[in-house]
């Protein structure tokens, strides 16, 4: 079923798409919110197959049916893998050009395409030359590097802003003031994964109280235990300690306007004194090295200790 409609229908790159000129048939959408890139896709081919001219009326026959996403021609793939093969793109070439059953249109969506082999993109790329009239080819794509620029550059492409917490606090319900928000930062998977979650909130307030209370390096690995406990969480602990840096530079340089925390600006305003702006240059930058070093898997301890060192080093520095 498509998801978080309404707040697709007020979304304004929707609004801006559909009232586009809508003349290409190949669309590639970028977003790294994978679940509300997938409704994005659902909601736009609703509008392509809606039979009333205020499109998407959402109450004919076609609009309910995608609703529910059971329209035979809105053609959904991967069909029950994740990654994008061969054999799904010879589906889609062995379909495209049968006639529509319930329409005048046919729309193809392919999920995850970042995950599609070279073979797969490679086959596509001969109907993106080439496609079949009334037919419409949308790319979900999480990340672009993974996509030959072949393929991009005969697609029209669309990248996804992230949303308002207001556009989030209405998809999950959760406090506009959470901070699950200044840590998701616009994306809704990421709310939808935080919001409620124990381990989250827990680990929220590790990082708080690594920051409020190491001082020295005896301290360090009671920390670093805590924060590197879960490797799945580890990514986690970096978006949020970015976040709380993010907001410590904000209230160093006189900016308390875009601290993303309010709800802990007072412990951040305390924790701030600590540091000198450009100190926290160096530690926001040593976060973004420590998040690639991730991708090859190294040793999330030794990541961590090595990061609350820095820290730690970056802090009796400003002291001097
Ligand atoms: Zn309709």
């Amino acid at each position: 079923m498509i998801e978080y409609s309404n707040i697709i229908l007020n979304n304004k790159d929707y609004i801006n798409l559909i009232h586009s000129d809508v003349n290409a048939s190949s669309f590639m959408f970028i977003s790294e919110d994978e679940v509300f890139l997938r409704n994005f896709s659902y909601m736009f081919a609703k509008f392509l197959l809606c039979e009333n001219n205020s499109r998407p009326c959402g109450n004919c026959i076609s609009c309910k049916k995608v609703d529910m996403l059971s329209h035979s021609d809105m053609i959904l793939l991967p069909k029950t893998h994740k990654n994008v093969l061969v054999e799904d793109i010879k589906t889609l070439i062995e379909n495209i050009y049968l006639a529509p059953l319930e329409s005048d249109r046919k729309v193809f969506i392919i999920d995850n395409f970042s995950l599609a082999t070279t073979g797969a993109q490679n086959k596509l790329l001969k109907i993106l030359e080439e496609p079949p009239k009334n037919s419409y080819i949308i790319l979900n794509v999480t990340s672009e590097s993974k996509v030959l620029n072949t393929i991009k550059s005969r697609c029209k492409k669309l990248r996804l802003s992230h949303l308002s917490n207001k556009e989030l606090s209405q998809a999950t319900s959760i406090n506009p003031d959470s901070e699950v928000f200044s840590i998701a930062q616009g994306n809704l998977t990421k709310a939808l994964r935080y919001g409620g979650d124990e381990d989250f909130a827990n680990l929220y307030s590790s990082c708080l109280q690594t920051l409020q209370d190491m001082k020295d390096s005896k301290q360090l690995i009671k920390y670093s235990s805590i924060l590197s406990k879960n490797k799945e969480d580890i990514d986690l602990v970096l978006d949020i300690l970015e976040s709380m840096f993010n907001d410590l530079l904000y209230i160093r340089l006189n900016k308390d306007n875009f601290v993303k925390n309010t709800h802990i600006s007072s412990t951040l305003k305390q924790i701030s004194s600590e540091y000198t702006s450009s100190s926290i240059d160096y530690i926001l930058k040593k976060i973004i090295e420590t998040r690639k070093s991730l991708d090859f898997n190294c040793n999330y301890t030794f990541l961590i200790d090595a990061l609350l060192l820095y820290i730690l080093e970056v802090k009796f520095l400003c002291k001097e």
